[in-house]
């Protein structure tokens, strides 16, 4: 399979559009054509993994991945993904049993999985290769998980020093060994302008191999569309009905997923997004104007993106914005709405769940009562509460029980080094790393 730019520059395999993350005219990477998928073939509980490397395989033929895709797959995807239904047509699809207990883990997993056989190969890159990642919180924390112990990598997480909970930050420092997990003085907009400098440069990044592993990877973006796939064709094989998913929206990487897999044939009725108070995307919907704008914080920080960078893959799907429209809906939910539907929810069914989980709840409730009640609604939990302990135990009285894994980290013992939001400080980290 081919995978071209988004503006029109040429793409290539799967390989280089792991590797490079942006393509190099700027765009993202797009396959070239979308395969149909023959759900109508595949039995209801299949593996995640199975229907992961079905659903995949076109995208990986002719590459130097492909005999692993079954392995890669195997390894990135072991934790479970359940579906919890909560009411008659209403059900949770859990992406947070991984490892750092958030569904960035299935991205980070898998995208891991393909780049260390890569760089293994030798043929696109030479070892070592170190990872290069800005992070708000969660993205940090799922890819040092993913590449930790790899041989041939390393990783550099960038984190604004006290800007992020204490528990997201011991995920990104209880690490060392290939992990560099550095404090930046600064907010999330430093480390990301760090990191965009440092691969800019040109001698620092080829002195180290620089590679990204942000949201906008196809290699992150493909195995999500896998749980759309296993989610949906089981609840068809169950109900005869095709299921409608509410995600909780900051870059637009989990929605986007979603809208590839119905795009694939997958039986996948309506999309929802729901947004926090960053509202670029809703606004752009009700307007048909692009007006990204500075982040703006809020309870569920994973989604405090501004400008989000997969609107480009939507656009280039969907370059009318009529189709657009008729594709996908929007809903920003605020903070006070978040504080709501976290104790609302823990009323009607005990259940505790994360900011960003609690904005796909609360879009659910407030659905116009003719779509609530014509569609079998599936809301996508994003992370596990207790990784958001901070702000949902004080909301309900409670203290939510910390998973295995992430009781794991947490028993870790973390170390980080501080710099100023300075290039010259990252270079020298990352040479004295090396
Ligand atoms: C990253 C993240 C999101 C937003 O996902 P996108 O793919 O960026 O839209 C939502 N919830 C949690 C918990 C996240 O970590």
């Amino acid at each position: 399979m081919e995978f071209r730019s988004t503006r029109g520059g040429t793409g290539g395999r799967i390989e280089q559009a792991i590797m490079g993350g942006t393509a190099p005219d700027g765009g993202l990477y797009v396959p070239v054509s979308l395969p149909r998928a023959a759900s109508a073939e595949w039995p209801a509980v299949a593996q995640l993994d199975v229907v992961a490397c079905e659903l995949l395989a076109p995208f990986f033929a002719d590459s130097t991945l492909s005999p692993s895709l079954a392995q890669i797959a195997h390894e990135a995807l072991d934790f479970p993904v359940p579906l919890r239904q909560l009411e008659d047509r209403l059900a949770v699809l859990e992406l947070f049993h991984g490892p750092t207990a958030a569904f960035k883990d299935v991205g980070a997993r898998f995208l891991s999985g393909c780049m260390t056989r890569i760089v293994a190969d030798g043929r696109h890159t030479r070892p070592p290769v170190t990872i290069l990642v800005a992070t708000s919180g969660d993205t940090g924390g799922a890819v040092a998980a993913a590449y930790y112990g790899k041989p041939g990598m390393r990783v550099c997480v960038l984190f604004p020093e006290g800007r992020v909970s204490p528990r997201q930050q011991h995920q990104l420092t209880c690490w060392g060994g290939n992990v560099l997990s550095l404090a930046v003085a600064g907010e999330f907009d430093d480390c990301q302008r760090l990191a965009k400098e440092a691969f800019a440069d040109a001698a620092l990044a080829g002195r180290h191999n620089l590679c990204s592993a942000n949201s906008i990877n196809v290699g992150r973006l493909l195995p999500q569309a896998a749980y759309y796939a296993h989610a949906s064709i089981n609840h068809l094989r169950r109900t005869g009905r095709p299921s409608s998913f509410i995600v909780p929206t900051g870059n637009l990487g989990n929605v986007f997923a979603c809208v590839w897999a119905r795009e694939m044939g997958l039986p996948i009725d309506r999309i929802v997004m729901a947004t926090n108070a960053n509202t670029t995307v809703p606004d752009f919907l009700a307007t048909g104007q692009w007006l990204p704008r500075a982040t703006v914080a809020t309870l569920a920080s994973a989604m405090d993106v501004g400008n989000p960078s997969n609107m480009e893959r939507l656009r280039d799907l969907f370059a009318d914005v009529g189709d657009l429209r008729a594709a996908v809906m929007a809903v920003p939910v605020s903070d006070a709405e978040i504080r709501a539907a976290i104790r609302s929810e823990y009323d009607r069914h005990g259940m505790a769940w994360c900011p960003h989980t609690a904005t796909a709840l609360h879009v659910y409730r407030q659905l116009p009562p003719a779509d609530r009640d014509r569609h079998d609604w599936i809301a996508v939990a994003t992370a596990h509460p207790a990784k958001f302990d901070s702000i949902v135990e004080p909301l309900l009285g409670v203290s939510v029980p910390v998973p295995r894994e992430l009781g794991a980290l947490l028993a870790r013992p973390a170390q980080h080094q501080v710099i100023g939001p300075r290039l010259p400080e990252l270079a020298s980290q990352l040479d004295r790393a090396a």
